[in-house]
């Protein structure tokens, strides 16, 4: 991974999202460009925290550690 973000919209390629109010497992977010409906809360924090551990992966001598809650697991692993 180079830092390049990787997420676009599907309908208007838009790398941009809009994060729901209420940060609830079940909140809609958006597309920053369209407005269309992209997934549920609980869905993106899925999907950042993959792209993260797949970084997370990529590494492949020096042991990357992020203190992120959202990927607890990998952190419990490298620990
Ligand atoms: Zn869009």
């Amino acid at each position: 991974m180079d830092g390049t973000a990787r997420f676009a919209c599907s309908v208007c390629g838009s790398p941009s999202i809009v994060l729901p109010a209420v940060l609830a497992d079940e909140a809609v977010v958006s597309c920053g460009g369209c407005q269309s409906a992209l997934g549920s809360w609980l869905g993106y924090k899925s999907y950042v925290s993959r792209s993260i551990h797949a970084e997370y992966e990529a590494v492949p001598v020096q042991p990357m550690i992020c203190v992120d809650p959202i990927i607890a697991r990998a952190l419990a692993e490298a620990l």
